[in-house]
């Protein structure tokens, strides 16, 4: 087995211009990425310092979630707050001081703003960097915006980790050459890439997010980094600013993609290819063979990808070139056309592309295209589904593992389910 030849000329790169729309767009603000990013960075607390709306997209989006010490809350700005009556830097001040106080598990303590906190221009950096004279070196104060005003839910883990970045230390001079992994994933998928790349023979890997804000690796000119998500376009940038090298591959989603990334960073540390072989091979058979099982749902379907998770470009690759199905437009909140240009370089040039939203638009040109299945966001699956269209929940692809050999078959598993929930029901009718 060999990693499959990758370049434009071999795969037709999609050289068509991409639609850009600026208009009503329907997607969830940033505050929704604190439901996967508290799992995972275990000793961090994530402040929401919002209104009442926002406490109940979070305790609705979590769904019912019981903790005795919960990892997330919401300091609420009230009517009186926004009027100007109280000096909310006192009161958030005081807020965090009791949190602390109650809470010595949390090592790092997150502001995290919202519409309102950035409409009355409450400064949560300042905030942040007041709070850490009181209580750093201890407990470590950091904030980032995950408010709904012109971003998506992704970008609020972008946003998170462009602010870890900064928290990062400096490798000193003398460091060797390490690596990390950008982007958050499930524990056991992250267990499963080290395993793997110690294999290969590459031992200094690091992950950001770090499982635990004490963890935080350090950055320097001898780092590598790898996306393991799409969405990332500001934490790039300031890895880059920090000296950090970017390896490019397509997403590790899929056998194929995952097979791509493995081997952009085994070739940036020499292994034979029959050594790459050897290592990877079982399990790109086992993918191979989980992905083939629903190859007779998938295949041949026509898909049409809503703006939503950013992670589209990387999911119609899959779809397209795993599973065989057809991909009618791949719709995304943001073009990164340095992050996406692998996944374009593997999707035809019959692929429409199109950059932000204008929804009505969207929604007549999906209708007059009528598809076998639509990714879309939450807010536009129940009226598709009302009109008996099959639809798959991008959301459902941040919240569920998806990435490495071991996940690619649930990946195709959760395109697959909805079209064979609806030829059940058709049956049933
Ligand atoms: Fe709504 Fe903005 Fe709060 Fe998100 S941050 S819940 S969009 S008010």
């Amino acid at each position: 087995m060999s990693a499959p030849d990758l370049s434009a000329a071999a795969c037709g790169s999609s050289a068509a211009a991409p639609l850009r729309q600026r208009g009503q767009h329907e997607v969830f603000c940033g505050l929704t990425s604190i439901i996967w990013l508290h799992r995972k960075m275990q000793d961090a607390f994530f402040l929401i310092v919002g209104s009442r709306t926002c406490a109940h997209l979070m305790q609705s989006a979590a769904g019912v979630m019981i903790f005795a010490e919960p990892r997330f809350g919401t300091a609420i700005i009230e009517e009186r707050d926004l009027a100007g009556m109280a000096d909310m830097n006192d009161e958030l001040d005081s807020v965090v001081d009791r949190l602390l106080s109650r809470r010595p598990d949390i090592k790092m303590l997150v502001l995290v703003g919202s519409c309102p906190s950035e409409v009355i221009k409450l400064d949560l950096d300042r905030a942040a960097q007041r709070l850490n004279k009181v209580h750093a070196p201890d407990r470590r104060v950091l904030s980032y915006s995950g408010s709904g005003i012109e971003t998506t839910f992704t970008q609020g883990e972008d946003n998170f980790l462009t602010a870890l970045v900064r928290e990062m230390p400096a490798t000193s001079e003398t460091a060797p050459a390490s690596l990390l992994i950008v982007g958050a994933m499930a524990d056991v998928v992250e267990d499963q890439f080290e395993r793997i790349f110690r294999s290969l023979g590459i031992e200094d890997v690091a992950f950001l997010p770090a499982r635990r804000s004490t963890d935080l690796p350090a950055i320097g000119p001898d780092t590598r980094y790898i996306l393991a998500q799409p969405y990332l376009g500001t934490t790039v940038t300031e890895l880059e600013r920090r000296g950090a090298t970017r390896i490019e591959a397509p997403m590790p989603l899929g056998e194929e993609g995952t097979t791509a990334w493995l081997r952009a960073v085994a070739d940036l540390y020499d292994v034979p290819q029959d050594k790459f072989d050897a290592i990877t091979g079982p399990g790109r058979e086992r993918a191979r063979k989980a992905v083939a099982h629903y190859r007779d749902t998938l295949e041949g379907r026509r898909v049409f990808l809503f703006p939503d998770s950013q992670l589209e470009p990387a999911i119609a690759r899959f779809l397209h070139r795993e599973t065989g199905a057809e991909i009618i437009e791949v719709g995304t909140p943001f073009l990164h056309k340095r992050i996406t240009e692998p996944e374009f370089a593997l999707l035809p040039d019959t692929v429409a592309v199109s950059e932000g939203q204008d929804v009505d638009k969207q929604i007549e040109r999906c209708r007059a295209a009528n598809p076998d299945l639509i990714v879309c966001g939450m807010g536009l699956g129940n009226p598709f589904e009302a009109e008996g269209r099959a639809t798959k929940w991008s959301i459902e692809l941040v919240f569920s593992p998806i990435h490495g050999y071991e996940q690619a078959g649930d990946l195709a598993e959760l395109f697959a389910r909805p079209l064979g929930r609806r030829a059940v029901l058709e049956v049933a009718v």
